[in-house]
This record gives structure tokens, sequence and C-alpha cells, in this order.
């Protein structure tokens, strides 16, 4: 990289909406190098003021139940409108395999060459946290360079869709209309963390098919345990590939927006996510710190042993490694 841009140039380039200030702010972000990192804290710390204003959306779906697609339809319809749009992804396989499911821009063929449109990838290094933390922070970025509708998309797989729903302000779940056993693959969890269920391909033959599915997860959420006393997560028919129900789904995530707001809700999630983070940065910080410290390394796996045999009390080795942290 070339020598360290001032922030405050770097943070005025991204207010004045420059899309090449924003790709560098969060090639800083993304960037392990502790120079880097101290630079993009200063930059979001600046920037904050700016931030806040978009929705944040976080958005699921198996692979394969046509989050691409639908993504490239509805930011579409939504830059035609007037809004931009960034889609950032939180994909922590693609660390581990080295090649991103989600990582390809060519799979939003329309989206990305839209110049209100930014479709960054998944952050390609580093645990689940750290790849979650990347992607909160460019979101703050691209708040600030003017976008007001964030997408964030993740794969149906593991923790990643928690990771997601703590960073945004509702969550969308796309389901594929199965043959007729769908609630069978369905982890619980996931329709737990749904503000909208929308079937996907509900469009040709496979109409009949989405109606059915969604009559059963309209039946599945009725018997469960409402999370909000103001919203019922409602079950759309839509699909990504004929733009069918997408209209529909602005207008229920803009639903959600005013009941949330008006009940107070939506600002008291933002606030409760906000000191979240804070306390899982500080936990990665300080599981960091010890992975890098090599004394404290190697003293921990005879630590360890000792407390699996019993020898050692965990309370009194949190006492030994805490001692020797300094904290
Ligand atoms: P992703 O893995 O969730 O991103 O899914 P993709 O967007 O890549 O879609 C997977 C496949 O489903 C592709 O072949 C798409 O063309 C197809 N597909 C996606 N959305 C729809 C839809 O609404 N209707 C139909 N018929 N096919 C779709």
């Amino acid at each position: 990289m070339r020598a360290p841009p001032d922030p405050e140039a770097l943070a005025q380039a991204i207010r004045s909406g420059n899309r090449a200030g924003l790709a560098r702010a969060i090639t800083l972000v993304e960037s392990t190098r502790a120079e880097h990192q101290a630079l993009a804290r200063d930059l979001v710390q600046r920037l904050l003021p700016e931030t806040g204003r978009a929705i944040r959306i976080g958005i699921t779906g198996v692979p394969g139940a046509g989050k691409s697609t639908t993504i490239d339809t509805f930011g579409s319809n939504l830059t035609a409108a007037g809004h931009k749009v960034a889609v950032l992804a939180v994909d922590p396989s693609s660390s581990r395999t080295g090649g991103s499911i989600l990582g390809d821009k060519t799979r939003m063929a329309q989206l990305s060459v839209d110049p209100n449109a930014y479709v960054r990838p998944s952050p390609s290094s580093g645990t689940l946290g750290g790849v979650a933390a990347k992607t909160r922070e460019t979101m703050l970025l691209c708040e600030a360079a003017g976008f007001d509708v964030i997408l964030v998309e993740t794969v149906g797989v593991g923790q990643s869709e928690t990771a997601v729903a703590d960073m945004t302000d509702l969550f969308v779940v796309l389901m594929l209309p199965g043959a007729g056993d769908e609630l069978q693959g369905i982890k619980k969890g996931i329709l737990e963390l749904a503000d909208i269920i929308a079937v996907n391909k509900a469009d040709g033959d496979g109409a009949t098919r989405a109606r059915a599915a969604a009559a059963e997860y309209r039946a599945a959420l009725h018997i469960m345990a409402p999370k909000s006393l103001v919203w019922s997560p409602p079950v759309l028919m839509i699909s990504g590939l004929t733009n069918l129900g997408l209209d529909e789904l602005w207008a229920q995530i803009g639903m959600f927006r005013a009941k949330t707001e008006a009940s107070g809700d939506f600002a008291a999630k933002r606030r409760a996510q906000g000191v979240k983070w804070m306390w899982t940065l500080l936990q990665e910080r300080v599981t960091d710190r010890l992975r890098r410290d090599p004394d404290l390394k190697a003293r921990l796996p005879a630590i360890e042993a000792d407390v699996a045999s019993g020898r050692l009390a965990p309370m009194v080795a949190v006492e030994e490694i805490a001692r020797a942290m300094g904290i």
C-alpha cells in the first residue's frame, strides 16, 4: 500500500461519496496490520456522526436459495428508485477453503456495474468474529459514503446468521419451495431470527409449491413465541428471477421500520448492538493477546492439561493466566 493516508482527507473523500476513497478505507479496515487497524479506527470514529442513517438488512438462505439473483434484482429496483445500495457479505468459509461462496462479484451482474450500488465480497481472512467485525466497520464506511440501503448477505449455515442479525435492523430469510416436507430441514433457530420470510422461486411451475411452503412457514411461525410485540414476521412469495413480490418485500421492510421506530424497538436494538459489539471486540482482543504472547502461549497447554486432569481448579488457572497478562 502507498504512504499512509491522512485520515481526515480520507474521511472527507468518503463523505463526498468518492468510491476510490471508500475502497481504500475498506482495504484499511480489512488489513491485519496494526498501523492500518489504527488508521481504520481513527477513520470510523471520525465518520461516526455520518453513520446510522441507512436501513441495514440481513439476508440469508441456503446455497441455491437465490440470494444473488434476488439481491441483484431487488437492489436494482432500489437504485432505480433513487436509493444507493451497498451489498456486503459475511462468509467465514472463504478463509478456510480459499474460495468464497459469496465472493464472486459476477454473481450480481446488474448491481456490480450499477453506479449507485457497491458490491463488496466477504473479507477473506479470519474467524467468523473477525470477518463480522470487518463487515460491520465496512457497513459504517458505506453509510458515511451515502449508501442508504445496506444488504448484508450470509449463507444459511453455522453461526454466521447470528453474527449478521447482530449487525442489522432486520433479517430476511429466503426459503426454497420444497416438496412438502419443508420444515424438516429447517433449523428452528433460523425462523426465530427471521423478521421476514420470503419463499423464493414462486414463478412458473414453482408457484404452487411456493404457496404450500408459505402456508407451512406461517403455521410454524404461528406456534412460536412472538419475538416482538409490534411485528409478526410475514411470509411472502417472491421470485428474484422475475421480480415477483419484490415491491412487496420493500414495502414490508418499510412497515417493519415504521412500526419498530414508533415503538422504540428500532433504536433500542441498535443501542444494544453497539454495546454488545464493544464487548465482542474486547473479548477478541484479549484472546488475541493471549495467542500472540509467546511466553503465555507456551505455558497454556500445561495449564490446560492441569485443568483437564483435575490437578488445577479452573478458577485458579484463570487467575494465573490473568496475572501473567497483567489484568
Ligand atoms: P444463492 O446460492 O442463494 O446465491 O442462489 P443463486 O442466486 O445463485 O441461485 C441459484 C439458482 O437458482 C440459479 O440457477 C438461479 O438462476 C436460480 N434462481 C434464483 N432465483 C430464482 C427464482 O426466483 N426463480 C427461479 N425459477 N430460479 C431462480
